[in-house]
């Protein structure tokens, strides 16, 4: 039933708001950042977010694409922007435009079609950087960067009026620091993007985790899955500080997922992964 696996979660001051499970919903909201990742059958944290950052085209995963920008239009919220593979832009354009014959109503939105590489300025200081993953043609993963300019260290201390003399001077006084702060995988098994400085070092990972059984082995290399077992292997070297898995099959049984977990991870690892789809934890009494 949808909802018995709706989460959320708090790292520091983020909320992470989902639903994920294979072939049924998947999207992951995050307030904070104004965005969501794919966007399922469009539930209310989609609506509210300004971004929708699609991974591909599956219907689980975009179904609600078209009732996203309808419900910003009826409830007067501004257009909204779905960041998307390029390949998918055309037919979402086409999709409102269907929609508009049928509503009488095309809903306004912002389709932005995106290229492995090219970042998007989500607001100030905060971009979207999609990369390539490997799951259905051009699918798409994407990292939230925090992009901030320091003073260099030989200038700090200085008065204010020396460092906006030095600055009008034309001297270089900042460098630039990029913040992975979220990445999120969308559906997909080994690929490229694997040795990307932004996923290895994203504080959070998103990431997909279909199979678990060890007869699935042969499931996830033809749907194009992550198996429990390669992920652990990818996790054990990367430096997330939170990890979430998501986009489990119903058939998964939580309790031999976790013990799976606990039983196959390093320690240090498994105390960092959580489930998306985990059922809420009651409060304790
Ligand atoms: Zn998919």
């Amino acid at each position: 039933m949808p909802g018995q696996f709706f989460r959320k979660i708090m790292i520091d001051s983020m909320e992470i708001i989902g639903y994920s499970v294979a072939g049924e919903e998947s999207f992951v909201a995050i307030p904070s950042l104004d965005v969501c990742f794919d966007v399922g059958r469009a539930p209310d944290e989609a609506v509210s977010a300004n971004h929708v950052l699609l991974s591909h085209g599956h219907m689980d995963h975009a179904a609600g694409v078209a009732y996203y920008c309808s419900q910003r239009d009826f409830r007067e919220m501004a257009p909204g922007t779905v960041l998307l593979p390029d390949n998918l832009a055309p037919a979402v354009e086409e999709l409102l435009n269907v929609w508009g014959q049928i509503d009488g109503n095309r809903p306004p939105a912002n389709i932005i079609p995106m290229y492995p590489g090219q970042e998007y300025e989500l607001r100030r200081n905060l971009f979207a950087y999609p990369f390539e993953t490997n799951h259905s043609w051009k699918a798409l993963g994407y990292t939230i960067i925090e992009r901030r300019n320091k003073l260099k260290e030989e200038y700090l201390g200085l008065p204010g009026p020396e460092i906006v003399k030095l600055k009008n001077s034309g001297i270089p006084i900042t460098y630039t620091i990029n913040m992975p702060l979220v990445t999120y995988l969308g559906d997909t098994t080994s690929g490229d993007f694997e040795n990307l400085a932004c996923v290895q070092d994203s504080k959070i990972l998103i990431t997909e985790c279909t199979f678990f059984e060890q007869d699935q082995h042969e499931r996830a290399r033809a749907g194009k899955h992550y198996h429990i077992d390669h992920l652990g292997k990818m996790l054990e070297k990367w430096n997330n500080e939170h990890i979430i898995l998501t986009h489990l099959s119903r058939r998964t049984d939580m309790k031999i997922a976790k013990k799976m977990i606990k039983d196959t991870f390093s320690p240090e690892l498994a105390k960092k992964v959580r489930f998306l789809m985990d059922r809420p934890r009651r409060s304790p009494a």
